[in-house]
């Protein structure tokens, strides 16, 4: 078992095949905008067509969940792929999300399921005000979500909804989600391993803060043992019913002391970029033993760490290497407005010290291009000072 397919050739096969290269894993990526299997650091590469990347793979693998359906009944065909399109295609369909939070009795946002314009009319009736609509599918060109916070602004928002539903140019028929909007006291997410023997482990919850609708910092704290209990079981319910095996994340909006589930990434995720530094075995290695049938790697925090990204830039001051504790990884991406082109390790031996660093890591980086990070790091501190 050491021959990995990941179906996607973008920075998360990349790190999977950096981190299962001391394992002597071979680890080959399916490029899904060129059809070829490529190498997942040098893109240029190729090793044929998906059929033969299949054939030479002992197991195959995701690190999307928008794979078009017709690409995961190849692989599932070979008996090779894990976890299940089932659970793949979960992640990429908001319906199919909900249907399994339901099964499952986790607790989750009042939602209706939107297909016609009585739909429409019987959300907005029994859910209450303010409510989001999500496109159930991938969005598009930055459309895909509308707030709807007062009744006056409804008939303009089934008209833009119905448009995109009818112009959506998907494989599987678009819908829409209706949600309460929840007033969440922060967004946390879990990430887990499960194996095939149905052993788990998770590691510590991370807040995650969001600048312009993207993740830009997560934070990985000690935790208080009963919210991180609760997002246990929750992971544990919803993985056990899938017989999921890999890695996957959940996403959260904390209220109080309760969570309820945001939504669901059937593979490894940014929010876990932290494990890279912040414990001894990251997501990625974990998500391989697990694949790969190994003994699951320890998930503990072993010392409070930040992760930030970095959105729309190829370049930082090397001044930020001199702090101590502080790890960049790149992505080896082309430049573009708001793209994900790496991120920022920043591992610290205490809250305070973290919140030191990340003062010092403000005050080098382009406010422009890190926004909110010097006020992240202001409220940290006035954390630690509580
Ligand atoms: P999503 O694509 O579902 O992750 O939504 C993007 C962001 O919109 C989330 O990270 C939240 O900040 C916000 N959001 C989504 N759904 C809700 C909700 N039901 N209540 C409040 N905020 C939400």
């Amino acid at each position: 078992m050491n021959k990995v397919l990941v179906l996607g050739a973008g920075q998360l096969a990349r790190m999977m095949k950096l981190a299962g290269a001391p394992l002597n894993l071979d680890i080959k990526a399916f490029d899904v905008r060129t059809n070829k299997v490529v190498h997942p650091i040098a893109n240029e590469y190729t090793f044929g067509d998906l059929a033969s990347g299949i054939a030479q793979a002992d197991v195959i693998t995701a690190e999307f969940e928008h794979v078009k359906h017709d690409v995961l009944a190849q692989c599932e065909a070979s008996g090779k792929l894990l976890p299940s399109s089932q659970a793949i295609k979960i992640g990429g369909d908001r319906r199919l999300e909900k249907a399994l939070l339901e099964s499952c009795q986790v607790a989750n946002a009042k939602h209706r399921v939107v297909d016609t314009y009585s739909d429409f009319s019987n959300a907005v009736s029994d859910l209450e005000l303010p409510i989001i609509f999500k496109s159930a599918l991938e969005g598009y060109d930055g459309k895909g979500q509308w707030r709807l916070k007062d009744m006056s602004q409804a008939e303009a928002i089934w008209a833009d909804m119905e448009a995109f539903v009818k112009g959506a140019n998907t494989s599987v028929p678009q819908g829409i989600i209706a949600e309460q909007m929840v007033p969440f006291d922060r967004e946390v997410s879990i990430v887990g391993a499960r194996n095939k023997n149905g052993e788990i482990a998770v590691y510590p919850i991370t807040e995650n803060h969001h600048t312009n609708g993207v993740l830009s910092v997560s934070l990985a704290l000690p935790v208080a043992e009963k919210l991180q209990q609760q997002a246990f079981e929750v992971f544990s319910k919803i993985t056990n019913k899938l017989d999921y095996v890999g890695v996957l994340a959940i996403e959260f909006f904390q209220l109080g002391d309760t969570l309820l589930v945001n939504e669901i990434a059937p593979r490894v995720h940014n929010s876990g970029h932290w494990t890279q530094q912040g414990t001894d075995t990251c997501q990625f290695e974990n998500h391989l033993r697990a694949i790969c049938n190994m003994p699951l790697g320890n998930t503990e925090l072993i010392r409070p760490t930040a992760m930030i990204n970095i959105l729309g830039e190829d370049n930082v001051p090397e001044d930020v290497l001199a702090i101590s504790g502080v790890a960049i990884h790149w992505y080896n991406k082309g430049k573009r407005v708001g793209r994900k082109m790496g991120h920022i390790n920043v591992c610290a031996n205490s809250e305070q010290q973290l919140a030191d660093k990340l003062t010092k890591l403000a005050s080098i980086l382009d406010p422009k291009a890190f926004e909110d990070l010097q006020q992240f790091a202001d409220m940290l501190q006035s954390r630690v000072n509580q």
